[in-house]
């Protein structure tokens, strides 16, 4: 299935088919952090450039203190970062951890403003007819229903309401449809470049790890 077709896939998705999958599998978030924390792996969550800006409407952030260049494709030969890579990352601390979870206590400093991925952790969806999986991979699949994924955690399992099992089937459809948006986006607006240093190739074309355009630059 090419993207175009996993969009419209993704649109015609039933949230009431979702949110039966979700409820069967169960799920109550046990605030354990794994989900936020890089623990043996370097955490990669993708934070799409919107959702940059969403944090940043708080006025308390820069775009490098909520996001970094995807660290795939990147050398960082004597702690000089070059390359080309694709889509962002939230930001992480000196632990790997998000930067935005707060240890002591235990919770997302920026819950209500968090990307689509945390909002819907532990679940993805597939759509292609193999299974493949359009969401971005989180780690095993240990789980599914349909075209609902259920990803390692230790909150699956336990008891959803019918309402909470709703509402994240409503954002995990969101997120599979925003996630071919930018596919698909960042295809579309994909330039070869002759640039040092880091460049990023978002939805919104190429970009420099502080956001600002490289075009704006050239
Ligand atoms: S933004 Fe919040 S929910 Fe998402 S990984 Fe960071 S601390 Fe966790």
């Amino acid at each position: 299935m090419d993207l175009e077709a996993e969009l419209a896939a993704a649109r015609e998705l039933d949230v009431a088919v979702i949110a039966d999958a979700i409820a069967r599998i169960g799920f109550e978030c046990t605030r354990c952090g794994h989900c936020c924390r890089g623990m043996d792996e370097e955490h990669t969550a993708t934070v799409f450039p919107d959702e940059v800006r969403a944090i940043q409407d708080s006025g308390e952030y820069d775009w490098r203190d909520v996001a970094r260049p995807m660290p795939f494709g990147l050398t960082d030969d004597d702690h000089d970062p070059s390359g080309e890579t694709f889509e962002w990352a939230l930001q992480t601390d000196d632990c790997r951890d998000c930067t935005f979870y707060d240890v002591d206590g235990e919770a997302c400093s920026i819950y209500d403003d968090r990307p689509l991925i945390c909002e819907t952790y532990p679940f993805s969806i597939a759509l292609g007819e193999d299974g493949a999986g359009t969401s971005e991979p989180m780690g095993s699949v240990v789980d599914s229903d349909g075209p609902v994924r259920a990803h390692e955690c230790e909150g699956l399992g336990r008891d959803i309401s019918q309402d909470e099992a709703r509402e994240l089937a409503a954002t995990l459809k969101e997120r599979a449809i925003r996630e071919l948006e930018e596919a698909i986006a960042v295809r579309d607006n994909y330039e070869p470049v002759d640039a040092d240093g880091v460049v990023v190739h978002d939805s919104e074309g190429q970009k420099r790890p502080d956001g600002t355009s490289l075009a704006d630059q050239q």
